[in-house]
């Protein structure tokens, strides 16, 4: 299955991509997991990438869509694979049109919540910098204040996470991004989900949405 995740920043679309990879058996692809791999590794990409991340600005498309072409063409993505963040706008689809040899995608999941939810969820967040755990001030507090659970070191913001970026990455979207739904509604392949409810509800909503059976997901749990 060929499965294209849309949605705003904090939507959620990387908790649940990533389990729908996993009872699929299916690569979870994020180009915002790669470009941060890419930064923390100081690889060209990484530091062509650097300055849009960190202000929320698109990473131009040619880097971007080599960086999943190249992704495409790996052996465990011959029997489908999951797109997290990516395409972000018309270029983008376009070129996903061309990587693919043969037909097109299967599904595209969009996943809706409010802004004012997101900025809440995402500017709320904080992160170890060690482990990378992910806590929420308001919804999933540190045991420590500011401190990771797990191994004690303090926590930090990510610099795209921070409120007047949050705004800027939801402006982003709104212009570049929001389009796309659009777009593949045209070609029939769009569901969408209502991402403003708990995890696990989403995530039922998402397995019926990509008529994946209960058993198979717990497989894969
Ligand atoms: P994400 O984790 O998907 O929200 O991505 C974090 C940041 O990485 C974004 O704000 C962009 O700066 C960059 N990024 C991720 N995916 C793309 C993409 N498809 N095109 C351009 N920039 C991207």
């Amino acid at each position: 299955m060929r499965i294209v995740f849309l949605g705003p920043p904090g939507a959620g679309k990387g908790t649940q991509a990533a389990r729908v990879a996993a009872s699929l058996g299916v690569p979870h692809l994020s180009t915002g997991d790669m470009l941060r791999v890419a930064k923390q590794e100081g690889t060209e990409v990484g530091l062509k990438a650097k300055a849009f991340m960190e202000t929320g600005q698109l990473v131009p498309d040619k880097v971007v869509d080599e960086l999943v072409r190249e992704r495409l063409g790996a052996p465990d993505c011959a029997q489908g694979f999951l797109l997290d963040g990516y395409p972000r706008n018309q270029a983008q689809a376009r070129a996903l049109e061309t990587h693919l040899q043969t037909g097109a995608l299967d599904y595209v999941i969009s996943l809706q919540v409010d802004d004012e939810k997101l900025v809440a969820r995402i500017a709320g967040r904080r992160t170890c910098p060690k482990d990378n755990s992910v806590y929420h001030m308001a919804t999933r507090p540190p045991r420590r204040p500011g401190l990771c659970d797990l191994c004690g070191t303090e926590l930090v913001q990510r610099a795209d996470d921070r409120e007047e970026v949050v705004r800027d990455r939801l402006c982003v979207y709104h212009e570049a991004t929001a389009g796309l739904v659009g777009y593949y509604e045209r070609a029939g392949l769009v569901h969408t989900v209502d991402g403003d409810r708990s995890i696990e509800q989403v995530a039922a909503a998402v397995r019926a949405a990509l008529s994946i059976d209960d058993d198979r997901s717990e497989n894969a749990a």
